[in-house]
C-alpha cells in the first residue's frame, strides 16, 4: 500500500498560527476541464449507515453529531445560502461507494481501503487503498462536462484511529479519538463542492485558484499561510483534538453561499436529467457522450504519527 508521509505535516504543526494576515478566499473543485462542481438540486440526502459505530462513539452520537455537521453548511443556519443537507438513518453497518445516487457516510474498520474495490479492464479487482494517516475521504461524482455532483460517498477511517465526540464527552487522558463531528464538517464541504483551501501535493492535482483569481497559497510553506486558511473547515489537515472544524470560517461560508446564494425557503422540485445510473424503480436516463468521473479529498491528520503506524 502506498502511504504519505507523516513529516510534513508534522513539521508545519510548529508553524501554523504565527501569521494573521486575513486572506478572504475559498478554492472550489473543478473537474478535469476546469468546470467548478456543485449540485443542480441544492437538497442533498445523505444516508448514515449506523448499524456497527466504532469505538467510542454510540448510533446516537453518530447520528446527532451528522446531524450538526450538515446542519452548519446548511440553510437556515447559513442564512445566505440555498442548500440543505439532510440525513436519514440506515441501521446496516456500511455500504459500498459508488456511483449509484446513495450518498452515504460509512465506517472502514477491517481495511482503510475503497470497498467495494474497483475492478481493471478484466473485472479483476484492484484493492484502492488511503493514506494512514488520512482521517476520512470524500468521494465524489461528477459529470465532467457539466461539473454537476451526482454521486457522493464518505468513508471515515476507523482502522488507524477511533472516534468520540470531543466537546460532549472529553476523551480520557490515555486515548485520543478524532472528533467525528469536526472531521464530519470537513468532508461535507466536498459533499457542496469545495476543494481544500490551499495547496498540497497530497491531492494529486495542480495548484488551482482561489475564489478571487489568485493561485492558492502552499498549505505547509514556509513562511505558513495565515490564519483565515489554517483554520478554515476547508485545510486539509487537523490534529486529532481538533474541534474548531465544527465551525464554519467566513471563507467557508463565503464559498457555500457563493456557489449556493439562498433563492428558495423551501427544497425546489428535483430537476431532471444527470448520467445514466438511475434511483432504484426510476428509469435510466442516458446522457450520450458524457462521462462521471471520481474525485478523491481526505482530511489528514496533523500530527506526529504513532510508532504502530509505520509506513
Ligand atoms: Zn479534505
Amino acid at each position: 500500500m502506498r502511504r504519505r508521509g507523516g513529516i510534513l505535516f508534522a513539521f508545519v504543526l510548529g508553524l501554523a498560527g504565527l501569521s494573521s494576515r486575513h486572506a478572504s478566499a475559498y478554492v472550489r473543485e473543478v473537474t478535469s476541464t476546469g468546470v467548478p462542481i456543485a449540485w443542480r438540486n441544492p437538497c442533498v440526502t445523505m444516508h448514515i449507515y449506523l448499524g456497527s459505530p466504532p469505538p467510542v462513539l454510540t448510533a446516537a452520537d453518530y447520528f446527532a453529531a451528522s446531524t450538526l455537521a450538515m446542519a452548519a453548511w446548511s440553510y437556515p443556519q447559513v442564512a445566505c445560502t440555498d442548500i440543505r443537507l439532510n440525513g436519514v438513518a440506515e441501521t446496516q453497518a456500511s455500504a459500498g461507494v459508488g456511483y449509484d445516487k446513495s450518498n452515504v457516510i460509512v465506517f472502514r474498520q477491517t481495511t482503510w481501503c475503497r470497498d467495494p474495490a474497483p475492478v481493471d479492464d478484466a473485472g479483476i479487482p484492484e484493492p484502492d487503498c488511503y493514506p494512514g494517516s488520512a482521517l476520512a475521504v470524500t468521494s465524489i461524482f461528477k459529470n465532467v462536462k457539466t461539473g454537476e455532483i451526482v454521486d457522493t460517498d464518505i468513508e471515515f477511517n476507523a482502522v488507524d484511529y477511533s472516534w468520540g465526540d470531543l466537546v460532549g464527552q472529553p476523551a480520557p487522558v490515555t486515548a485520543t479519538p478524532a472528533d467525528f463531528q469536526n472531521a464530519l464538517t470537513h468532508e461535507l464541504g466536498h459533499v457542496v463542492g469545495l476543494d481544500h483551501n490551499c495547496y498540497t501535493t497530497n491531492d494529486g492535482q495542480a495548484r488551482l485558484n482561489d475564489n478571487t483569481g489568485t493561485p492558492e497559497l502552499d498549505c505547509y510553506g514556509n513562511p505558513p499561510p495565515p490564519d483565515a486558511v489554517t483554520a478554515a473547515t476547508m485545510y486539509p489537515s487537523v490534529l486529532l483534538t481538533d474541534t474548531q472544524r465544527r465551525d464554519l470560517s467566513a471563507d467557508d461560508v463565503q464559498g457555500v453561499c457563493e456557489i449556493y446564494p439562498h433563492a428558495h425557503d423551501v427544497c425546489p422540485p428535483s430537476p431532471e436529467g444527470g448520467c445514466s445510473v438511475a434511483s432504484p424503480g426510476v428509469s435510466p436516463r442516458p446522457w450520450p457522450e458524457i462521462s462521471c468521473a471520481l474525485f478523491a479529498a481526505f482530511l489528514a491528520v496533523l500530527a506526529f504519527r504513532r510508532s504502530r503506524e509505520r509506513v
